[in-house]
């Protein structure tokens, strides 16, 4: 069956480009929701407009939107047939459930959850350095807090389904690429 992969980890891990690693191995197809969300803004449409503020803030877009546009993407026929790579969702156990449930509907089985460990410091300071327009300091504080309130627990949650492995996300990206394939193993 094709996989369902979900890549957690801090913002700054490495999440972006060690999925388009993962893609150009395994032609498995690379669902960003941060990327969503940033071409609806550019294009400005109605989710765009109801987003921007709240991705600038770096606050979270909230669950029932998410869960929208996650379950209609995951439906198209792409992934169906090669698979999916999921970063940037879910991002709260309410989205988590969801998933959950469209899994379940579509009858396929998700393969891994991958988190790709960094620590907070480290992720830190790799942000200020990006340089991205929404990357103020404050913003920044704003979403590495909300990734330890709402979707750290997301560990347990698949760890409690024997759905978890934690890979070490610090050294080179090839040495995290490595661990990365060695872990998922598809
Ligand atoms: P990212 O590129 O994954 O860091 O996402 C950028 C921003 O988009 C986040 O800071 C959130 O404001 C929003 N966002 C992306 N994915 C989600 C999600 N699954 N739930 C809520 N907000 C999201």
């Amino acid at each position: 069956m094709a996989p369902r992969v979900i890549v957690l980890g801090r913002q700054g891990a490495g999440k972006g480009t060690q999925c388009a690693r993962l893609v150009a191995e395994h032609g498995i197809i690379h669902v960003s929701t941060g990327d969503m969300l940033r071409a609806a803004v550019a294009a400005g449409t109605e989710l765009g407009q109801q987003a921007e503020a709240i991705m600038n803030s770096g606050g979270l877009v909230s669950d029932e939107i998410m869960n929208g546009i996650v379950a209609e993407r995951l439906a198209e026929a792409d992934i169906m047939e090669n698979g999916v790579l999921l970063d940037g969702f879910p991002r709260t156990t309410g989205q988590a459930e969801t998933l959950e449930q469209i899994l379940a509907d579509q009858g396929v089985e998700l393969t891994a959850t991958i988190n790709i460990d960094v620590p907070l410091e480290e992720v830190t300071s790799r942000m200020m350095a990006r340089g991205r327009e929404d990357d103020t300091a404050e913003a920044i504080a704003t979403r590495l807090q909300n990734y330890e309130d709402s979707t750290a627990p997301l560990l347990d949650f698949y760890a409690k389904r024997n759905k978890l492995v934690v890979v070490n996300g610090l050294g080179e990206e090839d040495e995290v690429f490595a661990r990365v394939q060695g872990a998922l193993a598809l």
